[in-house]
């Protein structure tokens, strides 16, 4: 057979989706791959239904059903605390996975550094791969979570074209506050950088965690990319609905990613999401609600096994810690990766092992989501509740 691309060769397959793909063989209860379980909210799956008669079927154009765009630049133009143009400064993508890869392939060149912090969203490692870029790691320490300031400008001096910000960030549920975001814009502007945000868990921020934009900053839109998507806020992992906004001439060219890479976003859907985007501020209120109540439950659950966690301030994602068990004699010199696999074969649940988000050599953490029914946590407590035994 002709050889593949080196590319290829350079990243493995999601490990965050295969472990949705291994808990599926299993049947177990999958806390893995963040989505939920439940419904999309009940007006835009009636509008869906009603497009799937009265159309639009055909493309869209390519960088958004004008609609589509008009709503979410009404929306997005709140947060942000300025006007946004949906003709000039939007581009409609297949899901915030596309927004990312259009950002980084409109902004780097093969051998540009961009700076990442770790743990990180995995995507951005075969991003910056695809791209050509190089990344440069600024560990968030855990537990808490905190950076260094100082990494990120000697990452700046060594030339780094942009930082990608993932704010709440996946998977450690850190909040990034609005003083630590003015630095790093700060560094951003100084080195004459883009400062690339990811922001799809914007409303699932937790009190008394607020979140900023880095748009909205003073001084910082024309240096900002903003990543985001409809999946998690509407409930709609599936119909992979995201999208990116930025200054006009980074658009105008991420237009043109786009429309080589995907032509656009699925127009039926779009049309359908658009009642959404005009959903009041009720709905976003009721929906961290639920998500607090979710984090809170299921952190006290976790609490009463005695398994050890961080305690997220935005997403709907927990971290672990495996140590204790990994001290065991049957465990003995186990990856996580390992670990999890167990963990869906004997408990019967699914989790992310914490190596696959983190540059460093990290061992002891693995990934949980909560966004499922009450009934489903219970479930998935109550099989957890099995772990602490072997600790006995
Ligand atoms: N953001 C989700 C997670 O980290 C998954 C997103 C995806 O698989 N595209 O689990």
């Amino acid at each position: 057979m002709p050889k593949l691309s080196d590319r290829v060769h350079t990243f493995t397959d999601s490990v965050i989706r295969r472990m949705t793909r291994i808990s599926d063989e299993h049947g177990a209860l999958n806390l893995s791959q963040g989505f939920p379980d439940f419904d999309p909210p009940r007006e835009i799956l009636d509008t869906l239904a009603k497009v799937a008669y009265e159309g639009p079927h055909q493309y869209p154009i390519t960088f958004g059903a004008e609609n589509f765009r008009q709503a979410l630049a009404e929306k997005q133009g709140r947060a942000f605390g300025r006007t946004i143009d949906p003709e000039t400064e939007i581009v409609v993508t297949c899901g915030g996975t596309e927004a990312m890869m259009c950002a980084m392939m409109t902004i780097c060149n093969p051998g540009d550094k961009v700076l990442v912090f770790s743990p990180f969203y995995e995507n951005y490692g075969a991003d910056a791969i695809l791209s050509g870029a190089t990344p440069i790691y600024i560990p968030l320490v855990p537990p808490t979570y905190e950076f260094d300031l100082s990494l990120i400008e000697d990452g700046f001096k060594q030339g780094a074209k942009a930082i990608i910000v993932c704010n709440p960030s996946n998977p450690c549920g850190k909040v990034f506050t609005r003083e630590e975001l003015m630095a790093i814009g700060e560094l951003a502007l100084k080195y004459d950088a883009f400062v690339v945000t990811d922001e799809v868990y914007e409303h699932m921020v937790y009190a008394p965690n607020k979140h900023t934009c880095v748009a909205s900053l003073p001084g910082m839109y024309n240096n900002t990319i903003t990543c985001n998507s409809l999946s998690k806020t509407y409930s709609i992992t599936g119909w992979r609905l995201g999208y990116l906004i930025g200054p006009a001439e980074v658009i105008e060219n991420a237009k043109k990613v786009h429309d080589f890479l995907t032509v656009g976003a699925a127009s039926p859907l779009q049309e359908a999401a658009t009642v959404g985007l005009k959903f009041p501020q009720s709905y976003y209120d009721q929906l961290l609600e639920t998500y607090t109540e979710k984090r809170n439950y299921f952190l006290a659950g976790l609490d009463k096994i005695g398994l050890k966690h961080n305690v997220p301030q935005g997403t709907y994602f927990v971290m672990i810690d495996i140590q204790d068990f990994l001290d065991l004699p049957q465990f003995q010199g186990w990856t996580d990766l390992e670990f999890c696999e167990w963990m869906i074969i004997n408990i019967g649940v699914a989790a992310v092992p914490g190596s696959s988000f983190f540059k460093e050599e990290v061992n002891h953490l693995i990934r949980l989501h909560f966004a499922r029914e009450k009934s489903t946590l219970d479930e998935a407590l109550s099989r957890l509740s099995k772990l602490q035994e072997l600790l006995k």
